[in-house]
């Protein structure tokens, strides 16, 4: 989804440079940082540069692989592969997401719980 001058969302402005992050990985697509508010030890955010609101709305096959294999790859970095982590994508209202720029939380460093709340 495009987005036009005032209406950027939050990780929009994050890829633009206008709001700082803590930057964990990048590469030419791809963009992870710290969550700013972290629900685990590890708690990483996994976006996409190009503009997509949600999961639901990807239609580029490449592009969710490379986001999920890039979450993959610092969960291993980051020393999370041994005891497990969470990969999840929220999707609307229900699925309580609050920056409807595609995003996959990258949770890990303590036993989370299931089913989540
Ligand atoms: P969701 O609720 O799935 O849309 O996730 C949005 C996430 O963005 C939440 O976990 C927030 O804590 C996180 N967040 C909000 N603002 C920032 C920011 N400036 N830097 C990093 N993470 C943020």
């Amino acid at each position: 989804m495009a987005s036009t001058g005032t209406e950027k969302t939050l990780f929009k402005r994050i890829i633009d440079g206008e709001i700082p992050c803590d930057k964990v990985y990048e590469d030419e697509d791809v963009l992870a940082f710290r969550d700013i508010d972290p629900k685990a030890p590890v708690h990483v955010l996994v976006i996409p540069k190009q503009e997509v609101a949600s999961i639901a709305d990807v239609a580029d096959d490449v592009l969710a692989g490379k986001v999920m294999r890039a979450a993959a790859r610092i969960a291993r970095e980051l020393g999370l592969e041994e005891n497990g982590y969470r990969l999840v994508t929220n999707v609307g209202d229900h699925g309580g997401q609050s920056v409807f720029h595609w995003h996959v939380h990258l949770l890990g460093g303590r036993q989370l719980q299931w089913p989540p709340g």
